[in-house]
């Protein structure tokens, strides 16, 4: 995500930069006070979710079933299945609200209000549970084990609530962002499927790649932007329903609206799409999104996906990814707007296409996100940014929270793989995953030379593609062209390089 040039992370850069100095005293302000916040292989078969969504608009809920065909490809046998509920993080007195005090005014436009996402039945188990450390996680037993390669299938039914805000899951004012509406399959890793808390802090999201069907029902009047393909479209009874299909994907989102103007542009076989509901430089707007998306094609690789919707929505931060489907807020100025647009664009490649671990590595697809920013910026002068210029401006954010981490607490974490929870604010995380992520692939560019560096990020994509690369995925591969990589990547993600 993106927390705006200086807005939080899901983008944060933008935010940063114009209120570094309210930034700054509110982390002197959080820190005095102690505050403690915050692979499926590509030719083996995917789970496939079909989803059903009916959208009530005066009760501001969605109605959902999530037939789950689940493929295990563990290599042992699984007895229950999880899903984190994100949805559930919106409800009153959550253990992690979905919203740090920094951003909350900018989130609950009409003052503190509340949503939920709540399990109504499961069928074909033995029955299911919502647990988690805080009701985010719903257990389902299977009636017997489902062994390596064989196939498990669940129908849940549930209602989420939303609330008003801008955030992912919630009603805007010119909105309704549908991003995490439905139970989402756990990741599965050798210690069992990996509980997403949803943390303040950054984009606590980690799932597979699965394909998808999804059915939207909705009152006549709204368009809705989509990750997937538009398969069929019909309006029955002052109702529009419409069915999209989306293949090898780690999520599926859908924002609706009343308001949207659309433009859209053919870019390497792909259909680019802008919803906006206020942009005086709409076409500028698109442009940078076509720009950047050919840009990433080329230098990193062939776009997984048939379209791309990018969604100008209310949103308390910059932006935020989906596979297919960006979310940036409305309200940016013309600059910070097109360097969310580019951002949030990269996040395709790393995130959507090429996933890593966000909870536990941030800086993995953040810092990533950042530097591809930086390198397509590099190849478009005109837009006013230049290699020395970003580097310098990460340089001097990076050194001011040195600083006053510093200086409050007698010392600053520089580390970079850490759990989103040991993120104090929202200024140490944009700093250590963004910044210093983003110093990171510089350095390794420099020790590099450009060629070896861009092979390196086309090899990545290619062959992490659908996939989940780990950090040692990433340093085990820029080693393959460049012996001391790995050491680059510990001087930089523990801490013990000066900057
Ligand atoms: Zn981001």
């Amino acid at each position: 995500m993106r927390g705006g040039r200086g807005i939080q992370y899901s983008c944060t850069r933008c935010f940063v930069k114009k209120f570094a100095v309210l930034i700054i005293i509110f982390a002197l302000c959080i820190s005095a006070t102690a505050f403690t916040a915050c692979k499926p292989k590509n030719s083996e078969p995917l789970t496939s979710y079909n989803l059903t969504a009916v959208y009530d608009e005066e009760t501001r809920t969605l109605t959902g079933t999530a037939d789950v065909d689940f493929y295990n490809a563990a290599d042992n046998e699984i007895c229950d299945l999880k899903f984190n509920l994100y949805g559930n993080a919106f409800r009153e007195n959550s253990a992690f609200p979905p919203v740090s005090g920094t951003y909350e005014n900018r989130a609950y436009y009409d003052g503190k209000n509340y949503g939920a996402m709540e399990i109504s039945g499961v069928e074909g188990c033995a029955g299911w549970n919502v647990t988690g450390e805080d009701e985010n996680v719903l257990c389902v037993n299977l009636p017997q084990p489902v062994y390596p390669g064989q196939r498990a299938q669940v129908t849940v039914s549930y209602t989420l609530r939303l609330a008003k805000i801008n955030h992912r899951t919630g009603v805007t004012e010119n909105c309704v962002n549908l991003g995490n509406f439905y139970p989402v399959l756990c990741a599965y890793s050798p210690e069992g499927f990996v509980e997403c808390p949803y943390y303040s802090c950054g984009d606590p999201f980690l799932s597979e790649t699965a394909d998808y069907t999804v059915d939207l029902d909705v009152p006549e009047g709204y368009t809705a932007a989509a990750s997937g393909l538009k398969i069929s479209e019909s309006s029955v009874d002052g109702r529009l329903k419409t069915r999209y299909r989306l293949q090898k994907a780690r999520d599926f989102a859908i924002v609706l609206s009343k308001n949207f103007k659309t433009l859209k542009r053919e870019v390497n076989g792909a259909e680019v799409c802008y919803y906006y509901t206020s942009d005086a430089a709409a076409e500028a707007s698109l442009d940078a999104a076509c720009k950047s998306f050919a840009y990433f094609c080329d230098t990193f690789g062939g776009y997984a996906y048939p379209t791309l919707s990018v969604v100008q929505t209310g949103f308390c931060y910059g932006g935020m990814e989906y596979p297919a489907l960006t979310m940036i807020s409305e309200g940016l100025s013309a600059d910070d707007n097109i360097y969310t647009i580019v951002h949030e664009n990269a996040h395709q490649w790393w995130y959507a296409m090429v996933g890593s671990n966000q909870l536990t590595c941030a800086w993995q697809d953040e810092g990533l996100a950042e530097y591809s920013s930086l390198m397509f910026f590099e190849s478009e002068p005109g837009y006013g940014y230049t290699r020395a210029g970003l580097v310098g401006e990460a340089t001097r954010s990076y050194r001011a929270y040195f600083s006053v981490f510093n200086q409050l607490n007698g010392n600053a974490d520089t580390t970079m793989t850490r759990n989103l929870s040991s993120f104090s604010s929202d200024f140490e995380y944009t700093n250590i995953t963004y910044n210093k992520g983003l110093l990171l692939f510089d350095y390794l560019r420099n020790a590099l030379g450009d060629k070896k560096f861009k092979d390196c990020l086309k090899q990545y994509c290619g062959q992490f593609t659908g996939k989940i690369a780990t950090e040692e995925d990433m340093v085990a591969l820029f080693c393959e062209s460049f012996k001391d990589a790995e050491g680059i990547f510990s001087a930089f993600t523990e801490g013990k390089i000066l900057i």
